[in-house]
């Protein structure tokens, strides 16, 4: 079997044997991600907490009750999503992901994504973001969909506060819930978006890889 047909059971397999950076060191599972392997709409976070370190699931804590609330809100099954998050093992303390961590786990994620190919990735909090629309603040892009180029393909990238922050914040909740009601037209109309021009525009587009306000 090649490299690229590696399957989302053996990313598992190898996140579970992963020592690449030292976040596996005294955690209870490792945390690979789950969902549907054909999603449409991949949920990135940033790393596993408490919960989802004892569960070896992602988003099972607070903030994915939280999630789960939020798709039901949009009539989205969590079992047509997939899940996952930047770093694959817990961080001590909950301490942010280092730079070093989130690159060494890259791969994975990256596999993650190739292998679904998703029309749509809801990055949840900065980390995520970071990684698909580098230097940008969450506070003027969030319920702002991009298009960026992953592989050769052009997915919708639509960036949002991380659901443990609208925990803590009722103003964050409150633009949480309204992005989140942005999901469904990019599913049911997804045909209908102008992507013609928005790849036109993309082209002449030189910052940052051009990513494109669609809404
Ligand atoms: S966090 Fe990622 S890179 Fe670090 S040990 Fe776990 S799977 Fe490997």
């Amino acid at each position: 079997m090649g490299e690229m047909e590696i399957s989302l059971a053996e990313i598992a397999q190898r996140v579970a044997n992963c020592q690449k950076c030292p976040l596996y060191k005294n955690t209870t599972k490792p945390v690979p991600g789950e969902g549907n392997p054909k999603a449409e709409v991949m949920f990135i976070g940033e790393a596993p907490g408490f919960n989802e370190d004892q569960q070896g699931r992602p988003f099972v804590g607070r903030a994915g009750k939280l999630l789960d609330e939020l798709l039901s809100s949009i009539k989205v099954a969590r079992s047509d999503v997939f899940i996952a998050n930047v770093v694959k093992h817990r961080p001590p303390e909950n301490r942010e992901p280092l730079p070093t961590e989130i690159e060494a786990c890259r791969e994975y994620l990256d596999r993650q994504i190739e292998i679904i190919q998703p029309k749509i990735i809801v990055t949840l909090g900065r980390f995520s973001l970071e990684k698909f629309i580098p230097g940008v603040k969450i506070s003027q892009v969030h319920g702002l969909a991009r298009f960026v180029e992953i592989n050769g393909r052009k997915i919708i990238i639509l960036p949002m506060f991380h659901p443990a922050a609208a925990l803590r914040g009722a103003g964050v909740m409150n633009m949480l819930r309204q992005d989140f009601l942005k999901i469904p037209q990019f599913l049911d109309n997804q045909e209908k978006v102008p992507l013609e021009n928005s790849a036109t525009k993309e082209e002449n587009t030189k910052d940052n890889g051009s990513q494109l306000t669609l809404i």
